[in-house]
């Protein structure tokens, strides 16, 4: 579900720093958690090529709830 609100401001991909967890909030599971995300530790990316981009940690994983692959 996309968010208005602070810290979300609409944007699609939620990343969560204290797990180094990417969530795709349109396609948000219950199993996401995301509102049990603590807000300072939420970076939003409009899309996967601006988080590719924006992402400088080296060690982060897709969600597999919201963001499986095939
Ligand atoms: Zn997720």
């Amino acid at each position: 579900m996309i968010r208005k609100e602070y810290p979300f401001f609409y944007k699609r991909y939620a990343y969560d720093l204290s797990t180094n967890t990417l969530h795709d909030l349109k396609n948000e599971k219950d199993e996401c958690k995301i509102n049990e995300i603590d807000e300072e530790d939420i970076e939003m990316y409009s899309s996967l090529s601006e988080a590719s981009l924006m992402l400088d940690h080296p060690v982060h994983k897709h969600c597999p709830c919201c963001m499986k692959e095939d």
